[in-house]
This record gives structure tokens, C-alpha cells and sequence, in this order.
């Protein structure tokens, strides 16, 4: 049985720590011209750290990397690339969490090189001390042990994903509530009637 450490978040959390993030950066009296959210992750906090700090131009970049849940492809990658000049502009890169570090590493790159603003930051909600290989400028919460964070932007393709684990390993549908909690020491936030429902939908059951 895949036995994953979950936990997972709530809105009031979200607001918590990107409030608490954009104060750390108030604290810092950096005052960031543009806000430049990783989607999707990114998008959330980026958006209310935005509205702490009063910043009106919040940009978006697409990075993907954790592909599936709890499971990552070897290369962070930038898909639909465009070029933009943000020169004299101070900027501030948002992602929700800092887990390896190559998402907010290739967008620090990314922008330096495709936006060429004066100064670029980065921050990020959570940071994963043990496993990342570089810290943001401002984070909000340390986290000490690996564990995979059911946002509540991904409470579907999560659960979707840790289903699709379970039915891998031969699970059958009465047990799935039963093998959730086992596995992933969480009740899932949506009922998994539903989940299943939606996975019909998609054609992910066979
Ligand atoms: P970063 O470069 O910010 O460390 P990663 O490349 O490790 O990010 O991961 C990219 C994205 O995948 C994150 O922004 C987040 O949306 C998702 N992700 C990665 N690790 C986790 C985790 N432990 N819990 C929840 N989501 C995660």
C-alpha cells in the first residue's frame, strides 16, 4: 500500500500564511511594481499577497513540474512562453510552496532572462527545509518533514491522483475509505462518491 504523508489545507490557511508572506515583505520594506504568480500553484497567494501589498499588475508564468500528485517529471519547464520588458520595475515571484526548488529557480531565471526587470524576489508560502536546494527570499511556514499539502485549489486532482494509487494497487471501491486513511492518514475533503463520479466522467476508471 503507498503510504504518502497528507495533509490537508484549508482556505483560512491560505489566507493565514500569504498574509503573514506579504508581511514578512512589508517587514522588509520591498515593495514590488509586479507580482508574477507560477501557475497554477502560485496563483492564490500571488493574488492575496498582491491585495496586502496594494499591487495592481499581477503576470503570470505556466511551469510545470509535479505533473501528478506526490510525484514529480525530472525537468521544470516554462509552456507558453512569451517575452515581456519589465526593465525599472522591481518584481516578486509567488508560488505556494517550496518543495525541491527547480519551480521557483527556473522562474527566477526565466524572468531575468525573457522579462529583464531592475530586481526580481521570490516567495513562498510553505518551504520544505529538509528536501529544497534553495530558499526564497520570504517564506511563511517551515516545514520540518516531507509531506504532500492538499491546497484547497487541487482538492480534486489530488484525491483523483491518491485514488488512482489505491485502484493501482488493487484497492476495490468499498475499501477506498477505508485504504484512504490508511494510507494517506487523511479523511479525503471531498467525498470520494463524487470523486469516483468525476473520474467516470473523465474515463480515468476502466
Ligand atoms: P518549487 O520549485 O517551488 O520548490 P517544485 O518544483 O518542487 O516547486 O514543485 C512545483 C509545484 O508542485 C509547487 O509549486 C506545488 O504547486 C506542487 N507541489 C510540489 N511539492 C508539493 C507538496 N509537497 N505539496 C503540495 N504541492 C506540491
Amino acid at each position: 500500500m503507498p503510504k504518502i504523508p497528507v495533509k490537508v489545507v484549508t482556505w483560512d490557511e491560505v489566507v493565514e500564511w500569504s498574509t503573514r508572506l506579504a508581511e514578512t515583505i512589508k517587514e522588509d520594506k520591498y515593495q514590488p511594481d509586479v507580482i508574477i504568480a507560477i501557475a497554477r500553484g502560485g496563483l492564490v497567494p500571488a493574488r492575496i499577497v498582491a491585495d496586502v501589498l496594494g499591487v495592481m499588475d499581477v503576470l503570470s508564468i505556466k511551469v510545470e513540474h509535479w505533473v501528478e500528485t506526490a510525484s514529480h517529471t525530472p525537468q521544470a519547464k516554462v509552456k507558453y512562453a512569451y517575452r515581456l520588458d519589465l526593465s525599472g520595475k522591481k518584481t516578486l515571484i509567488v508560488d505556494d510552496i517550496t518543495d525541491t526548488g527547480d519551480s521557483v529557480e527556473l522562474a527566477k531565471k526565466y524572468v531575468s532572462e525573457n522579462f529583464s526587470p531592475a530586481v526580481i524576489k521570490t516567495a513562498t508560502m510553505q518551504y520544505i527545509k529538509p528536501v529544497a536546494k534553495v530558499k526564497p527570499d520570504y517564506v511563511a511556514s517551515i516545514v520540518e518533514d516531507w509531506t504532500w499539502f492538499m491546497y484547497p485549489w487541487n482538492y480534486w486532482e489530488d484525491e483523483i491522483n491518491l485514488v488512482r494509487k489505491l485502484m493501482n494497487e488493487g484497492v476495490k471501491t468499498e475499501e477506498l475509505e477505508k485504504k484512504f486513511l490508511e494510507s494517506y492518514g487523511v479523511k479525503p475533503p471531498v467525498p470520494l462518491q463524487k470523486i469516483l463520479q468525476e473520474m467516470k466522467r473523465r474515463d480515468l476508471l476502466s
